[in-house]
């Protein structure tokens, strides 16, 4: 996280000190990091300009306007996965000819939300999906562009909820089945197919998934090309690794080495659909502790006011986030193992564990890598307000999410005396 460093005691982003935006926006606090944003997303660009792909930024992981409009001012495109999505690509102000719609379960109002406003192409998810952006499509007398999501069966070697490319997953289609969608595609009069698409999965490290995955679409590619069929697009999705904790992912350049040479063999036009990688390391979580305690056994609990609405991945997948003082004390030998944890009532709801931590009630502690799938999975459990999220430039910062109230939690219920 190479724009979230301590310059002497305190932990900076960029050039404005941490404390500084706690002290004027409260916590819990999520703070982007625009350079980090942006240098993430040019670093992708440069490793596979060789097949100078479209960067399709994956909004599921960070869906904030301004990091999207951030994005799009770089040149990004977007890929979406509802309706909703599509709604903030627009007023972000993406281009529709830059927007991929994937999902397995898109309604019949979100297929005629996209089709209307000529978005660049759906990710179709199975036969059964395509058979309704056809009808849809023909309804409006209109022509659908899409991709065919491929399940390559491939083991990506992650966390079991973040795979998404093995035949047991709801995923795509498999390959026999994507051929033959492609061979019988004159059944399909109002929709045009025009690539391929695969994403296996999330946070993934290695390049090897990748190249067995793309030898697979070759193996498809080169029985399509023996029957005359040449598709325009391969969208490879997102899934580039980052480093956490002691992870090594592949470099993108790296990854770009070894799999530049397969894109290139397809002669498609190339687009990739990365979010963890741009955004996931240049956001931290701030947060305030409120008590220390301990347990029976001697278990030292720190009781942050940050808790798993507004970080879900440690409760969900036991990720880890490295977690760090905003403004470090003295070190203190012999230091106890303490879990981090919030207020919620789960047993479930924790940030940290067994982590060395000297801490006091009152100080901030950051939660590290936490840009991506924080704030967007973030949600009102236990009628906690959702945070307030914050971009830093230089030593400049401005406020992009406004904490919620007591009164935007019950904006929508209606109270009916029944
Ligand atoms: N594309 C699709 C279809 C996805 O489902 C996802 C994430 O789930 C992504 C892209 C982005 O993945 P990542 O954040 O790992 O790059």
């Amino acid at each position: 996280m190479h724009y979230f460093r301590y310059k002497g005691k305190k932990l900076y982003c960029e050039d404005t000190p941490l404390e500084t935006l706690t002290g004027k926006f409260g916590t819990p606090l999520y703070v982007y990091s625009h350079r980090a944003i942006i240098e993430h997303f040019e670093e992708l660009k440069k490793a596979f300009s060789l097949v100078d792909p479209l960067i399709c930024y994956s909004v599921k992981a960070n869906s904030n306007l301004a990091i999207l409009k951030t994005l799009i001012k770089q040149g990004a495109g977007l890929d979406i996965v509802s309706g909703g999505e599509l709604f903030r690509a627009e007023k972000a102000g993406c281009v529709y000819k830059k927007i991929v719609y994937a999902s397995v379960g898109k309604t019949s109002q979100e297929i005629e939300y996209a089709l209307k406003k000529k978005i660049f192409m759906f990710n179709a998810e199975s036969l059964s999906e395509l058979q309704r952006i056809n009808d849809i499509a023909a309804k409006h007398n209109k022509k659908a562009a899409v991709s065919i999501r491929v399940n390559p069966d491939v083991d990506s070697k992650t966390h079991k909820y973040i795979t998404t490319g093995r035949k047991e997953t709801k995923f795509g289609v498999p390959l026999p089945e994507a051929e033959r969608i492609i061979l019988s595609r004159a059944n399909l009069p109002f929709v045009e197919i025009k690539g391929l698409h695969i994403h296996i999965g999330s946070q993934i490290t290695s390049e090897k998934p990748f190249v067995r995955a793309i030898n697979k679409i070759l193996n498809l590619l080169g029985r399509l090309k023996q029957k005359n069929i040449r598709l325009e697009y391969f969208n490879i999705g997102g899934g580039f690794g980052i480093v956490y904790n002691r992870e090594k992912p592949k470099t993108a350049s790296a990854l770009a080495k070894a799999i530049v040479p397969l894109l290139r063999k397809t002669r498609m036009k190339i687009i990739l659909e990365p979010g963890r990688f741009i955004v996931g390391n240049a956001g931290v979580l701030l947060t305030k502790v409120l008590y220390l305690k301990k347990s029976l056994n001697n278990k030292l609990f720190i009781i942050t006011d940050a808790a798993m609405n507004d970080l879900l991945r440690p409760s969900l997948y036991g990720a880890y986030h490295n977690i760090l003082p905003v403004v470090k004390r003295r070190s203190i030998s012999a230091l106890p193992l303490a879990d981090i944890v919030g207020p919620v009532c789960e047993s479930g709801d924790f940030l940290g564990k067994n982590r060395r931590l000297y801490c006091q009630p009152g100080d901030l502690l950051a939660v590290m890598s936490a840009g991506a799938y924080g704030f967007s999975m973030a949600s009102n459990y236990n009628s906690r307000c959702k945070p307030a999220e914050v971009i830093v430039k230089g030593d400049k910062y401005f406020l992009v999410g406004r904490r919620q109230s007591y009164k935007d939690l019950i904006s929508k219920e209606i109270m009916v005396d029944v």
